[in-house]
Formats: structure tokens, sequence, C-alpha cells
């Protein structure tokens, strides 16, 4: 990416490691005589890459120095709103790096994979029975995979109905990018649905644009102002009546999780961003996990493969001879045989290895748990939200679910100062920003979600953090326009590093 990177800040960046190093200073731990390729396999070795000579401790200090100049939150606080960046326990990884997990072999027949797919079927029954759904397919990859994925099923199911005419998905004002790209990617037309003044869909706004050629109305509730759809019953009995399917996009989920279900307000289809609920390390475009579940009449539809199981045989032993475990009484298998599926929305099966972790997160919880933990977010979050209603506005000064709305309208006006500013200056606290300019319909937006796994003294220092900017912002704003001045590189060009973007090393001298 290009940036300006200056060499006066305290943390400029280090140089790179191709710039590092002196003629015959490598390999100094490396036994005299013996060849390189008796630690690396040939056909690893070029004789051409020019690799510098460097020290062991030359080469771990470089990339110590480099993990430390990312930011993520093991780091500092993260309240990226609608991201659920909450702390990730370590015990998921113990879990997902064990050996029998980590080195199978996708191929592998069910019958040696059965600990395998054990994991996922207790992980797709655990998120059914959580979100009220008959099923979920664990093949999509991420939030956005899973509404493709969903939507495909809607089309195939309206197809198989006779009823290709439906072309039209509602999403409110409110919705993630995602979900009107996901619909027209499927070849629908997207209505846009105008919020209300309480930042909700109103009954009578859906019923004026439901109809005979409706498919699907996309709602992700609580919504992105994090707020509850109280009138999701009539919003979900409008569009059934007009035959068309509800999809609740469940990236808000960690609002309510144990708490209520959308297959209860009304929900046909939904997805899961397991990377964001169920504790799994994300940001920077890392491998997600995005279940999606459908109701009764479109478990059918649902990707390939699906696990499935059935009580062994009454006369089965283990493979080891021993008598069954209770958790050995079920075989396990993938399921390809579905005539009616979209088929399969990726290569292999999931991704198995964050199948684990979420499993690992439910058990480690207990239903109470997940249900404590939704209910800490939403506390948290209110808890926020009335501290920074003292310097900011809040637009919709309401009890919020897990995340809520900031606007710095009021403060632009007065001072320039708007809420890329903000954002910016918090990172020189150490703090990543909030999510900007998001939802669309808040002018200034600071979207702000803190996540259950804060202590009450971090959130007070958010807030006291927060309260500083705007005060100096007020008194002097060009200090804050200024800002970041503390991390690696300053502000980025945005619009150049999106068009030109610069990726490639070359050595100084060629
Ligand atoms: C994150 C998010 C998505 C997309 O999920 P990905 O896993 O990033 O593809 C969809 N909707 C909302 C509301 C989100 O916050």
């Amino acid at each position: 990416m290009s940036t300006q990177t200056s060499n006066d800040r305290p943390n400029a960046a280090p140089p790179l490691i191709f710039e590092l190093g002196q003629e015959g200073r490598a390999n100094r731990y490396v036994e005299e005589g013996r060849p390189l390729d008796q630690f690396l396999p040939t056909s690893l070795l070029r004789d051409e890459l020019p690799l510098p000579d460097n020290s062991e401790l030359e080469v771990v200090r470089h990339f110590t120095k480099l993990s430390q100049r990312t930011f993520g939150i093991d780091l500092g606080f993260y309240p990226l709103g609608s991201c659920t960046m909450k702390y990730n326990p370590r015990v998921n990884d113990a879990m997902a790096s064990k050996r029998e997990f980590a080195q199978l072999h996708p191929y592998t027949p069910d019958e040696h994979a059965q600990g395998a797919l054990q994991v996922m079927y207790e992980l797709e029954r655990s998120l059914s029975s959580l979100f009220g759904m008959a099923a979920f397919s664990l093949n999509p990859s991420a939030g956005a995979h899973a509404e493709l994925a969903a939507l495909l099923i809607a089309k195939k199911y309206f197809k198989d109905r006779g009823e290709s005419h439906r072309d039209k998905v509602i999403v409110p004002d409110t919705a993630h990018g995602t979900n009107p790209a996901s619909a027209a990617m499927c070849g629908f037309k997207v209505i846009s649905l105008p919020s209300d003044e309480r930042g909700r869909v109103s009954v009578e706004e859906i019923k004026k644009v439901v109809g005979p050629d409706t498919a699907v109305c996309m709602m992700t509730n609580p919504n992105t102002l994090g707020l509850f759809e109280d009138h999701i019953h009539e919003i979900a009995a409008a569009v059934h009546e007009v035959g068309g399917l509800m999809y609740y996009d469940g990236a808000n989920a960690n609002a309510i999780m144990g708490n209520v279900r959308p297959g209860d307000m009304g929900f046909d289809l939904m997805h899961l961003n397991l990377h964001k609920t169920f504790t799994i390390p994300h940001g920077g475009g890392g491998a997600g996990h995005g279940p999606v579940g459908v109701a009764a009449h479109l478990v059918d539809y649902l990707p390939t493969p699906y696990v499935r199981a059935t009580p062994a045989k009454a006369d089965a032993t283990a493979s080891n001879g021993r008598p069954l475990a209770p958790s050995d009484a079920m075989t396990y298998e993938l399921d390809f045989d579905r005539p009616k599926s979209i088929g399969p929305m990726r290569s292999f099966w999931s991704n198995f290895a964050h199948a684990v972790r979420a499993l690992a997160y439910i058990y480690a919880n207990g239903a109470d748990g997940l249900k404590k933990v939704s209910q800490l977010a939403v506390l948290n979050a209110n808890y926020v939200r009335v501290k920074v209603a003292d310097f900011l506005e809040t637009p919709y000064p309401e009890i919020c679910r897990h995340e809520f709305v900031a606007s710095a309208q009021d403060l632009k006006k007065a001072t320039g100062v708007k809420a890329l500013d903000i954002a910016k200056a918090l990172l020189d606290h150490g703090m990543m920003a909030p999510t900007m300019y998001f939802p669309l319909i808040v002018p200034e937006c600071l979207m702000i979600e803190p996540t259950e796994t804060e202590s009450k003294e971090t959130l007070d220092h958010f807030v006291e953090v927060l309260r500083e900017i705007v005060e100096t912002a007020r008194k002097e704003p060009e200090t804050i326009m200024a800002a970041p001045v503390k991390t690696v590189v300053g502000r980025v060009d945005e619009t150049r590093a999106a068009r030109q973007p610069d990726l490639k090393w070359e050595p100084a001298s060629a």
C-alpha cells in the first residue's frame, strides 16, 4: 500500500529484512560443513534467490518487531462496531491445534474421521438449537459467502415452486453493504427500505414494498444502529403473507445469543459469523466461517456436504476393540447425496479448524454462559453509550443492544473535526478506531461495540480518552486533524493506495 512514512516518527518502520545483514553472517548456528539441504528439502532451495546474510538473532528481532507493529485485540481495545472484536480464548486454539484435527486430511474416509465429523455434527446441532433453525450447513467461509448461499437457496426454492418471477430483495437502509451486494450477485433487484425516526423498519413501510414479486427480505436484528427491531413479528408476517422469505443477517448475534432466536422471530434463512460471535481471530481478511441456517422447508437446499449422524449398530466396537463410549454411539458421515442442494460453496468441507474453535467456545461457556455473554455485551455497550452521550451526540438515545452509534456532526460544524479525525486520534492512544461512516444514514457516524470481554477499567479509559479527544478538538482542532503521530505510518493517501497500490519491494540499488 502507498503510505506516507516519516522517519522521525517514534515508531518509524524498520528496514526490510533484505536491507539488513552482512555477508558471512548467516548460518552461525548451522553446524560447520552441514549442507543446508539437511534442514530444508532441496525442492525449496533456489540458488538464484538473493537471500540476505543475517544472523539468527537479527532475524528473530526483525520479525518480533514487525509483529508488534500491527494492531490486534491482543494489544488493545478494539471497539469496531458490528465486527465483534472480542477476546479469542486460547483454549480454542489449543483444541484446533490438536494433531488429530490439525493433521487430518480432508479426503480421510469418514470411518477414520469420526471425531472430526462429530465436531461438525455437534456444532451444527448446537447452532440450530441456539438460533431456532432446523439445520445449518457449515460449508460457507464468511458472512457474505453465507448470504450468497442463502440467496441461492431462495432462488432454487422459488424455481422449484414455479415462482421464478420473484426477483426483488428488500434491504433496509441500515444494512451492511454485503446484503445488497449478495442480492445483486444472485441477479435479484434490490429495494432499499428507509428506516423510520426510531431507526427501525416500520410495518407500514414494509407493507408498501412487499408484493407478488418479493423474494427475500434481508434484516439484521439488532440492526447496525444497535437497535432491536421490535415489530419483527409483524414484518415477518407481512413478508410471509405475500409468499416471500425472511433472511437474518447474524453478524450481530452477539447481542441476542441464548436470549432470543431468529427462528422464533419468523426468519426462514440466516447466517452466523462464527469469527465474530464465537471467538475466532479475524480482521485483516483472515479466514472466517459463516454457517448458513434454514427453517425446515429449506433444509434440502443447504450446501453440501451435510454431516449426518445415525445410531451405531448395537454390536459395533470402537476401532481399537474397546467397548463403545457414549460419544461413539453414533456413526457420522458426510452426506453429498442431496438432490435439491445448491451444491458446495467452496472446496472441501468448511474451515474446519474454526469449527473446532467455535465448538470449544460453545462447550466452555455452556448454554447459560452464552446467554450471559450477550447480556454482558449489551450491558457494556449501554454503559459506554450513556457516558459518551456526555460529549458526543447519540442520535438514538435509548437502550441499545451490543453496540450503539455516536455522531460527530455537531463537532464537525463547530470545529471542522470529523469522525475520521477522532478515529485517527484514538490510534495514538493504543486503541483501534470504532467503525466509521456506517450505517450510512447517520452523518459522521462512529459505531461503537465494546464487547463483553472488556473490563470496566478499559471501558472507562476509552471513554476518558474519547472525551479528551473531543475536548482537544474544541480547543485546538489542528492537533486532532494531524493525528495519528505515534503510529508507524501517518495518514494514508487512501485514493492513491486504492488506485496505485505499491505492493512490490525492490532493492534500492536496482
Ligand atoms: C461483518 C458483517 C457482514 C459480512 O460478514 P463477513 O464475514 O465479513 O463476510 C454482514 N453483515 C454485517 C452486519 C456485518 O457486520
